[in-house]
Order: C-alpha cells, then sequence, then structure tokens
C-alpha cells in the first residue's frame, strides 16, 4: 500500500502570508495614489499653504510592519503581522488627516486672499480720496484766482465809471441861477422895473404901487413891510427924485438881507469855501416835508461830493415813503456811492446810526441822511425828527454836524411858515430851496433870510444834480435884478 500522505490540521500559512502582502501591497498603492492627487491639486509654487501643508502631513504613511520573513521557530507565522481590517482602518484615518489638512490649507490660503484684498481695497480707497482731495484743491486755486480777477476788473470799472461820472458832473452845468429865476425876474421884478421906469416921478402912489408889488411877490408880509418902509426912509432921507436910484436901494437891501452877514458856512459845513472836514465823517440830516425835494437835495449833494473825489454814505431813513428808498438808491448808485436802508416802515434811527457807523468804518467824508417829510403813525413828525437826531448824537458825538431844512419855493409863503417850524423844533443850519425854475415865488428866499436868519446853502433850479447851486447871496441879486 502506498504511503498515505499525512494529513495535518495546520493552516497553510503560505497561502496567508500572501494575501497579507496582496492587502499591503494595496495599501501602499493606494497611499501612493491619494498622495499623487493631492500633489496635483496643490499649487506648483511653494506657497504659505504649502509650508502648511508639509507641516501638517507627516512625512508619510506610516510603513506597515515588515511581513515575517522567518518563521518561528515552531515554523507557525509571527504573531505581529497586522490584520487586513486594521490596515483598513489605518487608510481610512489617513484619508481623513489628509482631506481635514487639505480643507485647513484651503481656508487658509482664502483667508490670505481676503486679506490681500482688504489692503488692496483700503490702499485704492485712499488713492481715491487723496486725488478728489487734490482735485478740490485745485478747483480752489482756480475760484480763488477768478475772483482775483473778477476783484480786479470790478475795481477797474468802479474807477473808470467814477472818472466818467467826474466827467460828466464837470462837463454838465446844468442851468444856471439866472435861467432858474428867470420866472421870478419875469414876475415881481419886471413889475418892480415898469413901476421905477425911467422918468418916473416919485410920490406916494408910487409907494402904494410897490407896496403891491412887494406883498404880492411871496416874501412875506413881514419882509415886504420892512421893504416898503425902508423905501419910504429912503425917498424922505435922500430925497430920491430918480426912480432908478430908489430901485437901486432897494436892490441893495435885499442884497443886505439874503447876504445874512457874520452867517457864513463853518469850515466842513458842505457850503464852506474851507471844506477841511472838523469831523469825518460830517454828518448832516436832511429835513423838510414830504415833496419838498428832500430826497433829491440828498441825491444831488452825494453827486456833488462824489464829484469832488470824495465818499458819503447815503442813511435811506424816509421809512414812511417806500419810493424814497428806491430814489436815493438810483442816486447812490449814480454816484457810486453805498446807501444804508431799512424796510419800508421800519425804525429811521437804526438806519442813521448804521449809516453813522458804516461812515466811521469806511472812512466816509459826509454822512447823509433822508429823514421823513411826514408819518402814517399818530407821532407827531417833529418829535420823531427829535428822536433821529438824538441817535445821532449818540452814534457819533457832536453829529448832526449840520441840519439841512428842505423848502419847496413853489409854497410861497408857506415854505416860511414851514422853516419857522422846523426851525423852533430842530434849530436848522441852513436852507435849500428847491423848484426855483418853476415858480415866480423865487423873492421867498428873502423872506427866510429876513425872518428866521438862517442862510440859504442851495438852491435847486432843476432836476439834475448840476442843478443844485451852492447859494451865492450876490449872484443872486444880481441874477434877480439882471
Ligand atoms: P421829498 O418827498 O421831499 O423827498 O421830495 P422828492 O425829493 O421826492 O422831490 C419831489 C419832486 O420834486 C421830484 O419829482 C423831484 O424831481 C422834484 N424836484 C426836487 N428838486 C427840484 C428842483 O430843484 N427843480 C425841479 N424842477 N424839481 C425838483
Amino acid at each position: 500500500m502506498p504511503p498515505t500522505a499525512p494529513v495535518t490540521d495546520s493552516p497553510d500559512y503560505g497561502t496567508l502570508a500572501l494575501a497579507l502582502l496582496a492587502a499591503l501591497l494595496l495599501v501602499a498603492a493606494l497611499l501612493f495614489f491619494l498622495r499623487r492627487a493631492r500633489a496635483s491639486r496643490l499649487p506648483p509654487t511653494k506657497e504659505p499653504g504649502a509650508a502648511v501643508r508639509e507641516e501638517v502631513l507627516p512625512p508619510g504613511p506610516p510603513q506597515p510592519p515588515a511581513p515575517p520573513k522567518a518563521k518561528s521557530e515552531s515554523g507557525a507565522p509571527s504573531e505581529s503581522v497586522p490584520a487586513v481590517p486594521d490596515a483598513q482602518r489605518m487608510a481610512g484615518q489617513l484619508l481623513e488627516r489628509v482631506r481635514a489638512t487639505e480643507e485647513e490649507a484651503d481656508k487658509k490660503a482664502a483667508d490670505e486672499r481676503k486679506k490681500a484684498e482688504y489692503w488692496a481695497q483700503k490702499e485704492r480707497t485712499a488713492a481715491e480720496r487723496e486725488a478728489k482731495r487734490r482735485a478740490a484743491e485745485e478747483e480752489r486755486e482756480r475760484a480763488e484766482e477768478l475772483e482775483r480777477a473778477r476783484q480786479a476788473a470790478e475795481e477797474e470799472a468802479r474807477r473808470a465809471a467814477e472818472e466818467e461820472r467826474r466827467r460828466k458832473v464837470a462837463a454838465e452845468g446844468g442851468r444856471t441861477l439866472a435861467e432858474g429865476l428867470a420866472k421870478t425876474r419875469g414876475g415881481f421884478i419886471a413889475r418892480l422895473d415898469s413901476l421905477f421906469g425911467r422918468g418916473k416921478v416919485l410920490d406916494e402912489s408910487v409907494l402904494a404901487e410897490l407896496e403891491e408889488v412887494l406883498v404880492g411877490a411871496d416874501i412875506g408880509i413881514r419882509t415886504a413891510t420892512e421893504l416898503l418902509d425902508f423905501a419910504r426912509n429912503e425917498l424922505r432921507a435922500k430925497e430920491l427924485k430918480d426912480a432908478e436910484r430908489l430901485k437901486e436901494a432897494i436892490r441893495g437891501e435885499i442884497a443886505r438881507i439874503v447876504g445874512l452877514e457874520g452867517l457864513g458856512a463853518e469850515a466842513g459845513s458842505i457850503a464852506s469855501a474851507a471844506p477841511a472836514l472838523a469831523a469825518r465823517p460830517h454828518v448832516i440830516m436832511v429835513v423838510g416835508v414830504n415833496g419838498s425835494g428832500k430826497t433829491t437835495t440828498v441825491g444831488k449833494l452825494a453827486s456833488r461830493i462824489a464829484g469832488e473825489g470824495k465818499r458819503v454814505v447815503l442813511a435811506a431813513a424816509d421809512t414812511f415813503r417806500a419810493a424814497a428808498t428806491e430814489q436815493l438808491e438810483i442816486w447812490g448808485e449814480r454816484a457810486g456811492m453805498p446807501v444804508v436802508k431799512g424796510r419800508e416802515g421800519s425804525d429811521p434811527g437804526a438806519i442813521v446810526f448804521d449809516a453813522v457807523r458804516k461812515g466811521q468804518a469806511e472812512g466816509a467824508d459826509y454822512v447823509l441822511c433822508d429823514t421823513a417829510g411826514r408819518l402814517h403813525t399818530k407821532a407827531p413828525l417833529m418829535e420823531e425828527l427829535k428822536r433821529v437826531k438824538r441817535v445821532l448824537e449818540k452814534a457819533m458825538p457832536g453829529a448832526p454836524h449840520e441840519t439841512l431844512l428842505v423848502l419847496d419855493s413853489t409854497n410861497g409863503q408857506n415854505a416860511i411858515a414851514q422853516a419857522r417850524e422846523f426851525h423852533a423844533a430842530l434849530t436848522v443850519d441852513g436852507i435849500v430851496l428847491t423848484k426855483l425854475d418853476g415858480t415866480a415865488k423865487g423873492g421867498v428866499i428873502i423872506g427866510i433870510c429876513d425872518e428866521l436868519k438862517v442862510p440859504v446853502r442851495f438852491v435847486g433850479v432843476g432836476e439834475t444834480a448840476a442843478d443844485l447851486k451852492p447859494f451865492d447871496p450876490k449872484d443872486y441879486v444880481a441874477a434877480l435884478f439882471g
């Protein structure tokens, strides 16, 4: 009988070892491919993330323990050979770690990107802000340059306009006093002439006629009577037989009355021949009833002052007549002088106060204050004007330096009555007699000077600036008697 092969229960160790080896190879291959796959996903250059990954990653998959090469003495396989499930678990853990490391690296890279973007955005914003600032700066410099050029052009235009205005005022002589007094001359002087015609015998009947002429000449009853007494005395004392000589005597007496010896304008007065200002600004308050020509006179005086190359501030303090402010603004514009004004009905005291302050601040030579000639309120006009005068005194001690009363000569004897009232309330320094060109009542000057002993400073013989003439008694008498 052939010997049968010995049946043994021992495991087939060779097959087992082969299976284990195959499993290890499989794991090794898997790890190799995973590494390759990861390497292909990473950027080729070394970036911060890569370093991190290298740090975080273990040097490599742990090498499975080498398969037992030798058998134990008994020939049984070694107990240290890992089992297949362990290898799978390890591979899984490895995969998990690789994924976590990758995610972390990706997150860091994303953070870095965000940071870089943030800083880039910040730089862009700063650059934009700087560009805007520079543009605004350039714009401001351009605007300043333009403003300087505009101011220079304005100043030049103002100078040219002022020069032109002066030239015009000098060229535009306006009416002469003789022209302005033409109607008066044609009125009472013409009648005097016919009365004293050459060869006329002087007797009581002539004196009666003279009385009629003088009383009708609007020189006021008082002055007319005085002149008549003067003529009578002359006739008696000098035994004047010649009418022409009586006329001369009357002319001399009128010259004496309007001459107001010793009442010349003080230095600094607007009518003074010696215009050196005692106070600067020289403040003039202009008063008179509505329609007398107050505002026009203030405007004409402003033109006159500007024509002399001096500066004046106008105060539109007739706040009860809206048109007065507008009128004065036109005069101010023409003369190139500032006008201080307020709303209709506002406090005239506040306006004159501001005007004086402005005059002081700007070094003006004059401040001319227009005032109301009629009130809409119950307050009496004179009380209101006294108040304005007190405000002027408060604004500048000594002001007003002159109070000028404007009278409309066409009012004849009424003008004398007004002069009396204003002088009593405000102590008038001088009179401006307007509209002589429109009336035959120019003799009113004689009555005013005689009764009030207040000098006439200017006469108006028309509506233009040049039609306001400084009053010269000699010229007046000469223009009156021809
Ligand atoms: P106010 O109310 O006193 O301010 O009077 P205005 O100044 O408004 O003058 C009244 C009017 O008189 C205006 O039409 C002036 O043009 C006119 N006027 C003023 N002065 C003269 C003058 O001397 N001659 C003439 N013909 N008119 C004058």
